[in-house]
């Protein structure tokens, strides 16, 4: 009852994206939508750069049709969360919360990374409303703002340099007083005369009124200060955190924790194809997600017929 040719975990725009197309490819994929189902895209407002959207589309609305896409051609979704795999041997073997055991000839990985917060108590409410994880995709809407990043690595400096574009100023508030960033991307943010660094500090506390983020506090971390500053946005760089715990010691994983890929999507294990931020810690876009998810789609089609 609960074998599939295939299997994909994650459902962001990567793992729906893989659906439609092993779906269409008559695999009656099944799909298990995770904890966040429709991905970080689920939490954002308004996207603009996926293409096909002259007006621009909210990113719930995004995610649903693709569900429904996906959906149309006989995909089948359960919603809960994978929690343990075992890739060692086929058919593969995921468990799921939901107290279910599933296997199958080949399973597509799209679990997505989670952009990492702050942890302030009013922080995610914010997000699409002046708090933002992505400049790519929010930069544009900073047009002649004020800006503050939060971050010292190489995502801080060229989301900064990024929103530089359209801000008329962008403070990088970083906890240290030196960068981990690499060396050109630090010359670029030190060179862009809109750029301003706040070093040694943190972001503590966020203000908002109906429009959405109004003022932070900062504070410095050596002597204590705190000063309440303008800022119409506020950016956080911090890193990302992929989903693959549930993948130790199944998988070859990179230092940080992303699936290591080869060729495309394929991954070291024969018949497990990874797509999408969970192996993506570069462009981390919709499309990009999306494009690798139909990669991952015809690999593992492929992969079937040949086995
Ligand atoms: P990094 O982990 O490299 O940097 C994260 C930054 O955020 C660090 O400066 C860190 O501070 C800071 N930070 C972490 N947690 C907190 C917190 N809770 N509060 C305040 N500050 C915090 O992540 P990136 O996303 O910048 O980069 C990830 C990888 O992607 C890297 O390997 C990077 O080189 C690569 N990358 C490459 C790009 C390119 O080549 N174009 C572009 C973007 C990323 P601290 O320094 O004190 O630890």
């Amino acid at each position: 009852m609960n074998h599939r040719k295939v299997i994909i975990i994650g459902t962001g725009p990567a793992g729906l994206t893989s659906a439609i197309y092993t779906a269409r490819a008559d695999l009656k994929p099944l799909v298990l939508e995770g904890e966040q189902p429709g991905g970080q895209l689920t939490l954002t407002t308004e996207v603009e750069n996926f293409p096909g959207f002259v007006d621009g589309v909210m990113g719930p609305e995004l995610m649903s049709n693709m569900k429904n896409q996906a959906a149309r051609f006989g995909a089948e979704f359960v919603a809960t969360l994978c929690t343990e795999a075992d890739l060692s041997k086929r058919p593969f073997t995921v468990k799921a919360s939901n107290g279910e055991t599933y296997t199958a000839d080949s399973i597509i990985i799209s679990t997505g990374a989670s952009a990492k917060m702050l942890g302030l108590p009013n922080e995610k409410g914010l997000v699409g409303r002046g708090v933002s994880t992505c400049a790519t995709c929010d930069g544009f809407f900073y047009r002649d703002r004020v800006v503050h990043v939060v971050g010292g690595g190489d995502t801080a400096m060229e989301d900064a340099t990024f929103i530089t574009k359209f801000a008329k100023k962008v403070y990088i508030v970083h906890r240290k007083d030196t960068l981990r960033a690499s060396k050109p991307m630090q010359e670029r943010a030190f060179n862009n005369p809109k750029i301003e660094f706040i070093w040694d500090s943190a972001v503590t506390e966020i203000f908002s009124d109906h429009s959405g983020v109004t003022h932070v506090t900062v504070e410095n971390l050596k002597t204590g200060d705190k000063e309440k500053r303008h800022t119409d946005g506020l950016f956080y760089a911090i890193g990302h955190t992929p989903n693959t715990s549930f993948l130790k010691g199944q998988i070859t994983l990179d230092d940080n924790g992303f699936i290591k890929t080869i060729n495309g999507p394929a991954t070291n294990v024969p018949g497990v194809f990874a797509c999408g931020d969970v192996q993506d810690s570069i462009f981390r876009q919709a499309i990009t997600a999306a494009g690798s998810g139909c990669q991952a789609a015809i690999l593992a089609e492929r992969f079937l017929e040949g086995h």
